[in-house]
């Protein structure tokens, strides 16, 4: 961890999610921080106050440095991270993203377009001809790969290195896809965000957003922004984050192995018109999923046969599956995602986003079936 590129550590990251960021041992010293509630600090050290600096933060980010690489920063949401790293891009800045991707991020990057902050070109992702030749001209680029919900593949490491070539600054959110499946600064991407909300705290109990990053001089213009911008993490939810990455590998990989079969069964079922995840043989992204990320992720998302209200039906009659936003936790989640007037009208009205949780994965599918029987 740390700047330097070069320094390897060798254990996986399963054993670093565990490893990271504990107090220093000594005789009796605890295995976990403190969860440090101060506002101040006596003079002459090097937190002062607690806009600045506090100690369970920096335990929480060691363990995100520990899977993504680089040093990292952590945030009251994954927004405030976002909002953190874009503005390093100054007024005036050319930004490339995809036309699909968090709808929070859209609605962002759509208004400080029209505010004249910044030239937004949108495309698709998937497309790489076209990201590259958007490429050329441009000051920053943020991808987001697979895109929520639809679960689109960028050629990262191909689109990540021809925006370098070109001298962009990279972003990549990497909330869906997680360390678990691909390291983007080992890409060349110069920051990687992570809605620490979702697997990385995985249980659905509080807000947090990450920055990591290789370059010393990003890290200090992002951990300036932060003591004045204001926008950190609680002690207690920094606390509660790292004790969620503790576990985090292990509940990644169940719910990446659950989803995989949900997907295979959901894409036979009757009642399904269309399913999108990277890890079906017959996913547009699959074959480039397979290249370069070493998982397929935990959510999926499908079409139904039938119309929007169908799929609400769907939603709303699920006893193991909550009916509810977000994702990423131990509790599977789904819901129609045009039910949100701020989702992209690219995202067809029947589209039922589901987040695999770790519930055993018959139950789940028991709970598919039988939702699905209602329409
Ligand atoms: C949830 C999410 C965000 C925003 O994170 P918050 O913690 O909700 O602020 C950004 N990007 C993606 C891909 C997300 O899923």
């Amino acid at each position: 961890m740390g700047f330097d590129k070069n320094d390897k550590d060798v254990r996986h990251l399963a054993t670093r999610a565990i490893t990271a960021g504990r107090p220093v041992r000594t005789s009796d010293s605890p295995l976990n921080p403190a969860i440090s509630l101060n506002a101040t600090f006596t003079a002459g050290g090097p937190i002062g106050y607690g806009r600045f600096g506090n100690e369970g933060w920096s335990a929480t980010e060691s363990a995100v440095s520990a899977l993504e690489g680089g040093q990292s920063l952590i945030y009251s949401s994954g927004m405030a991270a976002i909002s953190a790293a874009l503005s390093l891009a100054p007024w005036g800045s050319h930004i490339v993203a995809s036309n699909q991707g968090y709808s929070g991020v859209m609605t962002l990057l759509n208004e400080a377009q029209s505010s004249g902050r910044f030239v937004v070109t949108f495309v698709d992702i998937s497309d790489t001809g076209a990201v590259v030749k958007a490429l050329d001209g441009a000051d920053l680029l943020w991808i987001e790969s697979p895109t929520n919900p639809a679960l689109d593949i960028a050629e990262l490491p191909e689109i990540i290195s021809a925006a370098k070539e070109r001298k962009l600054l990279v972003m990549v959110d990497n909330t869906f896809a997680t360390a678990l499946t691909q390291r983007p600064l080992e890409m060349g991407a110069d920051v990687v965000m992570n809605s620490v909300t979702k697997f990385l705290s995985g249980h659905s109990d509080i807000l947090m957003g990450s920055l990591s990053t290789l370059d010393k001089n990003l890290y200090q213009a992002l951990d300036s922004f932060r003591k004045i911008n204001g926008s950190i993490a609680g002690p207690f939810e920094a606390w509660l984050a790292l004790r969620g990455i503790r576990t985090f590998p292990l509940r990644f990989k169940q719910s990446c192995e659950s989803a995989q079969l949900l997907a295979e069964r959901l894409q036979a079922h009757p009642k399904v018109a269309r399913v999108r995840y990277p890890g079906l043989l017959s996913d547009p992204g699959h074959l480039r999923a397979q290249s370069f990320m070493a998982t397929f992720g935990a959510v999926l998302s499908f079409e139904i046969v039938g119309t929007a209200a169908d799929a609400d039906r769907v939603c709303e009659n699920s006893k193991v599956i909550m009916y509810a936003t977000s994702l990423g936790g131990v509790e599977s989640l789904w819901e129609r995602r045009r039910r949100w007037p701020s989702e992209s009208a690219s995202v067809p009205e029947t589209l039922i986003r589901l987040s695999v949780g770790c519930e055993h994965v018959d139950d789940i599918w028991a709970d598919i079936e039988s939702s699905l029987a209602t329409i």
